[in-house]
């Protein structure tokens, strides 16, 4: 059996994470802190906030910008649905812009055209910008628009932790106002559930920091030199949205092998790129001024191929996965008013993609015999 993906743990990971269970703090100690700096020192952001998931982190960073009813966030229908549910969360009005089939990720040519067709009073007030299968999404080029258009960026980096454009880490921030990611178990690194955002902005990372802990702050106080007391008040209508000690000491412990994942992952990526060259089959483009994460392997074959591809692939016991199913085309989407919705190249992309296995604990066995199927077919 080969799956498609899967996580990377160690004893080491699991040393640490004992420690901190034997501790004094599972909860609001300092190893959250310890994590949030260090993973600010790799990415190279002013700040990160940790979240028990990308689903919260998300969920926040749209709650901080403080949007009305309705205010449009556009995004991508190729994604996952966190990408977009959201918006829903928030009470704000969602809406999806075309990919780029050569990518999987948003479309800068149907970006501009949206844009620039969409009346003033419909125009987004943020774009979330997902970097499909590790690979950093026309930052600069979205970055000049958002100050044309006046929109906020989010980026939807869950894919790309350690990937980097024009030579900055994903999480910089340079060319965005939030980051977010995840930590869930597939992904670059694990805590098996959690999240991040990063952000330069400090009003954001204050707020984010308020609305992960039920919209309390806190305060020491010293009395007269009598002795320190906690005051709290409630500022803010928040959540429970916070990352454990011991997901954080499991965290710290990963971002440590981070690198060492992505050279993994970019040898099995050009692996298959080299022994499939002449096969009739796409592999996504990666922008020159990108450096992938290579979190997905996406191949794009006929419809009619992709179709036997997945027989022969599950007579061999191979697992390979499809991302995505258009996130509109969910029963649920289709309820609130998607029934209808059609994006052209989205729907083309999605009759002819097929992720095939791509992790660090893959051996070049298996991938030969994955290749051996895809030769029989194309
Ligand atoms: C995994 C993923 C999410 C959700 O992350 P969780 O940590 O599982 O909540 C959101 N967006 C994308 C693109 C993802 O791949």
């Amino acid at each position: 059996m080969i799956n498609y993906n899967r996580h990377n743990i160690d004893e080491t990971d699991i040393k640490k994470v004992v420690k901190i269970l034997r501790s004094n703090y599972l909860t609001q100690g300092p190893s959250v802190k310890v994590f949030e700096k260090k993973f600010s020192d790799y990415v190279k952001s002013k700040f990160s906030i940790s979240f028990n998931s990308c689903t919260s982190a998300l969920h926040s960073a749209v709650a901080i910008l403080n949007l009305n009813k309705n205010d449009y966030v556009w995004t991508t229908p190729n994604s996952f649905v966190a990408s977009s549910n959201c918006v829903l969360f928030n009470g704000n009005k969602l809406d999806f812009v075309d990919i780029d089939s050569n990518t999987g990720s948003m479309s800068l040519y149907e970006l501009k055209k949206k844009l620039s067709k969409t009346p003033k009073n419909k125009l987004p007030k943020a774009i979330i910008n997902v970097h499909f299968a590790g690979v950093a999404n026309r930052q600069f080029e979205i970055w000049k628009l958002s100050k044309k258009y006046g929109f906020k960026i989010i980026e939807d980096a869950c894919h790309a932790l350690g990937g980097s454009y024009l030579g900055e880490k994903v999480g910089s921030c340079r060319w965005s106002d939030l980051c977010v990611f995840s930590f869930h178990a597939i992904k670059s690194i694990t805590t098996g559930e959690g999240g991040m955002v990063t952000t330069n902005n400090t009003k954001f990372a204050k707020k984010l920091e308020l609305i992960k802990s039920h919209g309390i702050s806190r305060n020491i106080r010293n009395i007269n030199n009598k002795g320190n007391y906690l005051v709290y008040d409630q500022k803010l209508l928040g959540y429970n949205f916070r990352l454990t000690e011991f997901q954080a000491a499991l965290g710290i412990n990963q971002l440590k092998k981070l690198n060492y994942f992505i050279d993994v992952r970019k040898k099995i990526a050009t692996y298959y790129f080299q022994k499939l060259k002449k096969q009739k089959l796409e592999f996504l483009t990666i922008d020159k001024n990108v450096k992938s994460s290579f979190h997905l392997l996406v191949i794009r074959v006929s419809k009619k191929i992709k179709k036997k591809l997945i027989e022969a692939f599950l007579k061999k016991k191979i697992f390979v996965s499809y991302h995505y199913i258009p996130i509109y085309k969910h029963s649920f989407y289709k309820k609130i008013g998607f029934k209808n919705y059609k994006l052209k190249s989205m729907e083309k992309y999605q009759q002819e993609c097929v992720s095939l296995p791509i992790h660090t604990k893959l051996k070049f066995k298996e991938i030969d015999k994955i290749i051996k199927v895809i030769k029989t077919l194309t």
